[in-house]
């Protein structure tokens, strides 16, 4: 008898009971590789002792201050880290407790830049279809997630329209080239201002690679810089959620370095604290700081629990550990790895539609038939058969997809730790490939 509310009510999941390294331990003893870090959360692994001292330490000096009396050194130094040397022109970091709460902030101070830089007439944001922001309901609105938006859309602002994301696989046209189709979806942008009255808009805002709904679809080159364009033509804010893209996912600390773009705002959470404490955050441009800092002098926003000091000695402890071990370097090596071996076992695979991916951040795509790349019912949940045959051999992977709009199919994603070994890869690509053929065999 279990007194919470599991995702799954009918059914409750094993009790995890311990962690050390890649691995992960329930309570009857069954071990398994932490394959996708969670949900591409825990990117050091389990137990590392460096960031366990960071947390004691913090907690036996201070555990809490309302950040309306005090700031913490911890959360003064993570800042310092994160942009004391202003990457892309972010100069300032604001700390709250999760990716959603990260996205609240964004969009609030978006708003807040626009009225303060005079031009309070800015009141719509622009996303995209088949993304995720998170689950708070303006950080759902933002979202593009059909599933996950249903139940609550009477609920929703209506501030958030949504163009199409890019995701050539299934989007781009047979006769079109790749970049004709990034120029089609600049102009669809273009027009989605035109709509709204480009005066109206704030800023557009987009998965910079995206996660949760489309399963580490990876922008075609070009695509940020004309999304980027079309921002500033018409005076508005570039808002990135990297949330589970970013802090060395992708292979470099952000995941906008490779697309030859900087964010007004950039929203991040799962690396930041690697789950050792919950923590998310966004890291703004000066020119947005400057607006608040020169008009009302305050960010009109706030939580109970933001910047907290533990969390930030935890998340700056596992910043220092990808900096001083050197890992960014290692989710390259590992994540070549991880290409490869996926595409060595399950590239010719009739069900497998694509491999896609970046550093240590890639999913499968299941479809009925390559050719057709149709979709499955999402009533067969294959994901979730997925996820379960993994985890009866020893490996955790995240599930995601199934749709009921018919525009991408169940995925499967892999986000193992940045530490992992060669070794480690070969095991994860061999109990994943076991559990993907099994779990499409039984259909
Ligand atoms: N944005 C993105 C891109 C995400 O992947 C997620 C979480 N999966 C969120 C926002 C929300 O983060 P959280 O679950 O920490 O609120």
């Amino acid at each position: 008898m279990t007194h919470i509310v599991h995702r799954n009510l009918r059914e409750a999941p094993p009790i995890a009971a311990s962690g050390r390294g890649i691995w992960l331990r329930d309570a009857s003893g069954h071990e398994v590789i932490d394959g996708s870090g969670g949900a591409a959360v825990a990117c050091l692994g389990h137990g590392h002792p460096h960031v366990v001292q960071a947390m004691k330490d913090q907690i036996d000096r201070l555990c809490y201050a309302h950040t309306a009396l005090y700031s913490a050194e911890s959360a003064e130094r993570l800042a310092d880290m994160l942009v004391g040397h202003a990457p892309g022109g972010l100069t300032h970091a604001y700390f709250v407790s999760s990716g959603s709460e990260g996205m609240e902030a964004a969009i609030k101070m978006a708003r807040q830049w626009a009225i303060e830089s005079g031009q309070p007439s800015r009141t719509k944001i622009i996303a995209r279809r088949q993304s995720y922001h998170g689950n708070t309901l303006g950080a759902l609105a933002a979202g593009g997630n059909a599933m996950r938006r249903a139940p609550y859309a009477p609920l929703l602002s209506d501030a958030f329209s949504h163009v199409s994301p890019c995701y050539p696989y299934r989007d781009r046209r047979d006769d079109e080239s790749e970049a004709d189709y990034v120029a089609r979806l600049a102009d669809e942008l273009e027009a989605e201002f035109q709509r709204l009255g480009p005066q109206n808009v704030i800023a557009f805002c987009a998965e910079t690679i995206v996660g949760a709904t489309l399963g580490c679809a990876t922008a075609l080159p070009g695509y940020f810089p004309a999304m980027k364009a079309v921002c500033q033509r018409h005076g508005a804010l570039l808002i990135l959620d990297e949330v589970m893209s970013g802090m060395g996912r992708s292979g470099t600390l952000h995941a906008w370095e490779q697309e030859g773009v900087t964010p007004d705002i950039q929203v991040i959470a799962k690396g930041l604290g690697g789950g050792y404490q919950p923590i998310g955050g966004i890291l703004v441009h000066g020119r947005v700081i400057e607006a608040l800092t020169k008009g009302s002098g305050t960010f009109k926003h706030g939580h109970t629990y933001q910047a907290h000091p533990v969390a930030c000695a935890a998340a700056l402890a596992v910043q220092e550990v990808i900096r001083d071990e050197k890992l960014l370097d290692n989710v390259k090596a590992m994540g070549a790895l991880l290409e490869q071996g996926l595409t060595e076992r399950l590239g010719n695979h009739a069900k497998i539609g694509d491999i896609r991916g970046r550093g240590l951040f890639w999913a499968v795509e299941l479809v009925q038939d390559r050719a057709s790349k149709a979709v499955f019912d999402p009533a067969l949940a294959v994901n979730e058969r997925v996820k379960k045959e993994a985890f009866d051999r020893g490996l955790a992977c995240y599930p995601m997809g199934g749709t009921i709009d018919g525009k991408h199919g169940d995925h499967v994603i892999l986000a193992p730790p940045y530490v992992c070994t060669a070794a480690e890869i070969g095991m994860i690509v061999e109990r994943f490939g076991d559990a993907v053929e099994a779990a499409l065999a039984r259909l």
